[in-house]
């Protein structure tokens, strides 16, 4: 099987959320309580959110893609904006800037994998609006280089929170250092409900349009759907009262997912201990991630492309539709200027074009780095070899004798 750790532990708890919503038979997420027996699921998965992460604001939508869309729009971010967002990430981070008409600025990742705070000034430009860190592989960014720049130059700063479910950065939760934050609940994520996500903010006003954006311009929640001038105009990403159940019942277990992929890791880290010609990406919290992957770095990508031979895998840089050189609806093409905009198009001051190896240091720390799976096994990852969260320790001791024997002999 192949997923993020809440698609492994599956039970009781996600089929009586369920089970609720089928016995009530109303799967709309509006409804009145005691009514056609509204069970109410996503409002208590937008809640139950918004008091973990200890943010004002929280709700849900159809995916992480659509969050961040909804990011995006809240921002008013449009047509000839740039947006500095680094060149390794899930695809969505990239194409949902493109789809608002903004210009992606694609910067370079360090090697903790996340985009690198000291190439950020550099790529500031009159038209920049944002910087879209995203917390990759579980593992946060360096939020405080990021914001001291965003506050310096006066940029939003939006948060991909996707795959970094339950991760904190110095104390506090990923999504609350940012302007606004988008969550996934897709299959490989942390938690999932198959699909979803969730857009979480401090501000009132990003908040009502934001949901607005996800919900045809409604004000949040519809109340006083009737009245008032509409902020914005919106599409339909909303999440329905089943993907809400199954949210709900795997929000419950994040706390316990964390807890046994960060000991297990540990467990599986401690086989590697020692070894001189491996070493780990660097973790700007090593409290704080998700300890959904452990990343091996290798001094070069040839070393690298040796130890995948031997357990059948490949260094991130082949992940693809993960790394910008393998985005092959990028490549060679130019936003900005000459991008088609579907309406009202103003003027545009500024492009950008996309081409293979533009980001050399990108290049080598995806070269050199190999993704082995705690608690997210996705091939597409490049983390089809290793463990998951239900392996016992006897499987952990096994795998991470045979990675410290591969790679001794390397
Ligand atoms: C998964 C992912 C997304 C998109 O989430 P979906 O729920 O699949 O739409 C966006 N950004 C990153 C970094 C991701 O990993």
């Amino acid at each position: 099987m192949a997923g993020g750790p809440g698609a492994y532990v599956f039970g009781q708890e996600e089929r009586k959320e369920l089970m609720d919503v089928i016995d009530s038979g109303y799967l709309f997420r509006y409804g009145t309580e005691g009514v056609d027996g509204f069970q109410h699921k996503v409002a208590s998965f937008e809640q139950e959110l918004a008091q973990k992460l200890g943010m004002k604001h929280a709700f849900a939508t159809s995916s992480g893609t659509g969050a961040l869309l909804c990011c995006l729009a809240a921002l008013g971010i449009g047509a000839g904006d740039e947006v500095i967002v680094p060149g390794y990430t899930f695809i969505a981070s990239i194409s949902t800037i493109i789809l608002a008409n903004a210009i992606p600025v694609l910067a370079e990742v360090d090697d903790s994998l996340t985009i690198d705070p000291t190439k950020i000034e550099q790529l500031i430009t009159p038209h920049t609006k944002a910087i879209l860190p995203v917390h990759m592989l579980g593992n946060p960014c360096d939020m405080d280089a990021i914001m001291k720049i965003a506050k310096k130059h006066n940029l939003y700063v939006i948060e991909d929170c996707c795959q970094a479910f339950g991760a904190s950065y110095k104390g506090k939760p990923v999504g609350s250092y940012g302007d606004i934050a988008a969550f996934s609940l897709n299959v490989f994520k942390t938690i999932t409900a198959g699909d979803g996500g969730a857009v979480v903010t401090n501000d009132d006003l990003l908040y009502e349009r934001a949901f607005g954006f996800h919900d045809q311009g409604h004000k949040p929640s519809r109340m006083g759907v009737e009245i008032g001038n509409r902020s914005i105009i919106g599409m339909n990403m909303r999440m329905n009262e089943l993907t809400g159940a199954v949210s709900l019942a795997q929000l419950r277990k994040l706390d316990g997912i964390l807890s046994t992929l960060r000991e297990k890791k540990a467990k599986l880290k401690a086989h590697l201990a020692g070894l001189s010609n491996v070493s780990f990406r660097k973790l700007n919290d090593e409290a704080g991630e998700c300890a959904t992957l452990l990343t091996l770095l290798f001094d070069t990508p040839e070393v690298a492309e040796r130890f995948c031979e031997k357990i059948g895998g490949k260094p991130i840089a082949y992940s693809g539709w993960h790394v910008y050189n393998n985005m092959e609806q990028l490549l060679g093409k130019v936003t900005g200027a000459a991008a088609n905009c579907p309406f009202d198009c103003p003027k545009y001051e500024s492009s950008r074009t996309y081409y293979k190896h533009m980001l050399p240091q990108t290049d080598f720390n995806t070269g050199r780095a190999v993704n082995i799976s705690v608690g997210v096994v996705d091939k597409g990852l490049g983390a089809g070899f290793g463990i998951n969260i239900n392996s016992s320790y006897e499987e952990i001791e096994q795998v991470g004798k045979q990675l410290r024997e591969i790679i001794l002999a390397l």
